[in-house]
Parts: structure tokens; sequence; C-alpha cells
């Protein structure tokens, strides 16, 4: 079949590959300028390149692994990866997995954790034990915090644990985030392999990592925005030139009802147009620091700052990629994250600069002082996430027109907005064209 695909982010990318793995003929058309989507390279960024957004991928992210081996993008070589270890900059707490099987890795990584009290770890892993006994379900869905309060989990958990994670894993406030979405990363990181835990770091930008590297034969039309999709006999025409036999629509929700809007109407369609229309997004901003050396005092890839320390101060994770990228290279780089940030906190940016590098230069000191910045940048990402909330249903890769399949992070995965979740709806939806 001529299969084609709209949008080339990670879901749209592995869609075509499986595609074209399966015989089919497959054009992807991506209305930006490269490919990746919201996981990509900053195009003009010079030789160190930066990404859009910093992004950290974990050992459960089985399907990117396998599809990143059948590019010949050797995980090994183009990932730093390390046992889970939550650092806090302070020196104040630590929690890091043990090498032992798995659950108990997690279990010993919380009775050894450093800065809790024996109530406060004895309150985490009954609270996750519970979980696990219920097979890592909630029913019916609640917001984590209403959960966390059921289990009574203390101050000081919350704080160094489920929130930091759970900004991380779903981008959420614990106030709206999804209990069963947050179940089902810890079930499959934390109860599914030692090495599911592990965090998985890219050593090159987000494009250069398997993106940019198609197999010869799926043709990338890029700077080809679809603006509108025809129903013909047996098949589809975009733009009212290029005509599929099959479609993946492999675009943000919004972009895909606009799309979809323009189809004749058929059973199911409403639903699936007001599903659609339900997702909110969430920003994540990076503040990247190029400094004039690498911070070669700081021997931590990954360090969680405080964010609650001072107003302002909203960094919450700190990469170090003078010890991420290879020995050789030590890129003299900084990115701090700020999850679920809001735009409106950051409009001045010099201003909210100089705070979160005031709160990296107090919450570090331990590493001794951090090298002056030679340039800046801040990167905010406005639609990076949905929100991760109970009771949103999200759309099967299945839609009501045959033919026409549905991609993207947004589908129904039971991951929140991660990598492995678009990776594995853009799969899923090449198994429904065959
Ligand atoms: C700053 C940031 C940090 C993140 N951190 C992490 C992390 O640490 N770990 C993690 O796992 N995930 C993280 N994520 C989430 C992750 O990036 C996404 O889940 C994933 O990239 C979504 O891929 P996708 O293919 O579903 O969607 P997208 O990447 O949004 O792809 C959709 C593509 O469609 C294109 N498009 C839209 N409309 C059209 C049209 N009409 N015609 C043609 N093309 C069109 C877009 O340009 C885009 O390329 C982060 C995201 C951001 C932004």
């Amino acid at each position: 079949m001529n299969v084609g695909v709209i949008g080339a982010g990670w879901a749209g990318l592995s869609a075509a590959i499986a595609l074209h793995d399966a015989g089919h003929d497959v054009s992807l058309y991506e209305a930006g300028p490269l490919a990746g989507g919201r996981a990509r390279r900053v195009p003009g960024s010079g030789n160190a390149a930066l990404d859009n957004g910093q992004h950290i991928m974990l050992g459960a992210y089985q399907h990117t692994l396998q599809l990143m081996q059948r590019l010949h993008r050797e995980p090994d070589r183009l990932l730093l990866r390390f046992g889970l270890k939550l650092q806090a900059a302070s020196g104040d707490f630590e929690l890091r997995c043990r090498a032992l099987p798995s659950p108990w890795h997690a279990v010993a990584a919380v009775a050894l954790a450093k800065g809790w009290h024996t109530s406060e770890k004895a309150a985490l892993i009954k609270a996750m034990a519970r979980l696990r006994l219920r097979g890592w379900k909630v029913t019916p869905d609640r917001p984590l915090a209403q959960w966390l309060d059921e289990q009574r989990q203390p101050a000081g958990v919350v704080k160094r644990f489920w929130e930091p994670l759970c900004l991380a894993a779903l981008n959420t406030p614990l106030a709206q985030a999804s209990t069963l979405m947050m179940a089902r990363v810890l079930k499959d990181s934390l109860d599914a392999g030692r090495n599911a835990s592990d965090v998985l770091i890219p050593r090159t930008d987000l494009s250069d990592l398997w993106p940019d590297h198609l197999p010869a034969g799926i043709t990338l039309h890029r700077h080809s925005p679809i603006q509108r999709i025809d129903a013909a006999s047996n098949g589809y025409t975009l733009n009212e030139k290029h005509w599929h036999d099959a479609l993946v629509v492999a675009v943000p929700p919004p972009n895909a009802r606009r799309l979809l809007a323009e189809l004749p109407a058929r059973p199911g369609t409403e639903r699936l147009m007001q599903h659609l229309e339900a997702f909110s997004p969430v920003a994540i901003a990076t503040l990247n620091l190029m400094l004039d050396e690498p911070w070669t005092t700081l021997s931590e890839p990954m360090l969680m700052l405080d964010d609650q320390a001072a107003p302002g101060q909203l960094g919450q994770w700190l990469f170090n990629h003078a010890v991420i990228s290879n020995a050789r290279e030590r890129h003299p780089l900084i990115s701090i994250v700020l999850s679920n940030c809001l735009s409106s906190a950051l409009t001045d940016r010099d201003a909210a600069g100089r705070l979160i590098i005031e709160q990296v230069r107090r919450q570090t000191s331990q590493f001794g002082p951090m090298p002056d910045i030679a340039q800046q940048l801040l990167i905010i990402e406005k639609r990076a996430t949905f929100a991760a909330t109970p009771g949103l249903t999200r759309p099967d890769n299945n839609t009501p027109w045959p033919g026409l399949v549905l991609a993207g992070d947004w589908t129904n995965t039971g991951y929140p907005a991660v990598l492995e979740g678009a990776v594995m709806s853009g799969q899923a939806a090449a198994r429904c064209i065959g």
C-alpha cells in the first residue's frame, strides 16, 4: 500500500518505520524543518547542538531502545545509562537504586535513603507495596494528592519523592495528576526488572539520536504542512495533490481535530472530536547555560533542585552535559528543567534566568563554583505535554474512517505524554493498517 504519515514526531516516525518494514511505500509530511517534533534539535544551534528541551528516558523504554537498534543507533554509545538516583543538589537527600533483583533494588533504595526518618521510609514502602498488591491499579482513578493523603504520605516523602517524580513523568501537579498514570510509570520502571528503572540521557541531540536516520525508502517531505484531507475512492488525498491508500495522522490533538473536521461525519465522529478537544497543554521550560569551561567539580549528571526554597527559583532538575557527553567532548553545558511551568512566571526572561542561576549557585555550593556563563538560552515549550489528569478519555488508534488511524503520545497508551508512549502509539497505528 501507499501510506501517508502526517507529522514526523517520534510517533509518526516510528509508524513510518514500522510501515516501511511491513513492505508499504511510505511518505512522511512534516510541517517543520526537521524530524523529531517535540523532541528535536533546535536548528541553528551550532556544533554543540541544543534540543528544544532536556529529555530523559528510562530503561523501561523498550520500544524506543529496540527502534534505535533497528536503525543501528547503538543505545550503549548514544545514551548515558545509570541506576536511578535522586540526589538533592544541596546534599541533604539521596535515594539510589541498589544492585539487587527487582523490586528489592527499589525497596533497598528507600530503606537506605539519606535524609528521611525511618517512619517516612516505612510510609513510602507501605504505600508502594499496597499499590503493587492491587496490580498497580487505582479504582476509581483520582488526583495523586488525594491518594497520597489516603496513604498518609509524610510531607518529606511527598516533597522528595512523589512531587519530583510526578512532575518529571506526568508534567502535572500532584493536585491534578492521575494516580493511575503515575502507577503505570512506577510499575513499568520499578517492578519490571532491575534495569527498567535506569535513567538514560541522550549524549547527542534528539534529532541525531535516531529521527535523522530514517531507512532509505521512506520519503520525508519537510516544510510540508498538511492543511486538508479529502476522502477519495479507496483512499485519501492530502492538500488536494498527494493520494494515499491509507493515512496515519500523527499530529497533536488540536491539529488532528482541524484536519479530521473536514471529513464526512461517520458514526463515532462526534465523540472522537470531543475527546480531541479535552486535552489541555502544559508547558516545560529549559534554561541552557553555556559555560566558559566544563563544570568538572560537579561529577553528577543529574541533580534535584529545590523549587520551593525561594520565590522565582523554579528549577527542578539540573543536567551537567560535561558528564553526560562522552569523556572526550565534555560539553560545557548545564540544562535546568522547569516542568509544569506557567509561562506567565517567565515573561521577563532575563529576570527569570537570573533567579534560576542564583538558585543553582546557592543549592550546588557543595560542588564548588560553577564556571562563568558564556551564553544562556531559555526555551519555553508551551505545549510540551498534555495534563495527565484522571478521567481523560484518550482516543484509540482506529478512527471512524477506514484506513485512517491516529498516532501520538496522547492516544490510548496508558502512559503520560512521554517518548515511549509516542513510539508505542506509532507502532500500534502501523499494526492497525496491517
Ligand atoms: C520540553 C519537553 C521536555 C520533555 N521531556 C520529556 C522527557 O524527559 N521524557 C519523555 O519521555 N518525554 C518528554 N517529553 C515529551 C515528549 O517529547 C513527547 O511525548 C513526544 O515527543 C511526542 O511525540 P509525538 O510524535 O506524539 O508528537 P509531536 O512530537 O508533537 O509530533 C507531531 C509532529 O506533527 C507535526 N505537525 C503538526 N501539524 C502538522 C500538519 N498539519 N502537517 C504536517 N505536520 C504537522 C509537528 O510539527 C510535529 O513534528 C518532553 C517534551 C517537551 C516539549
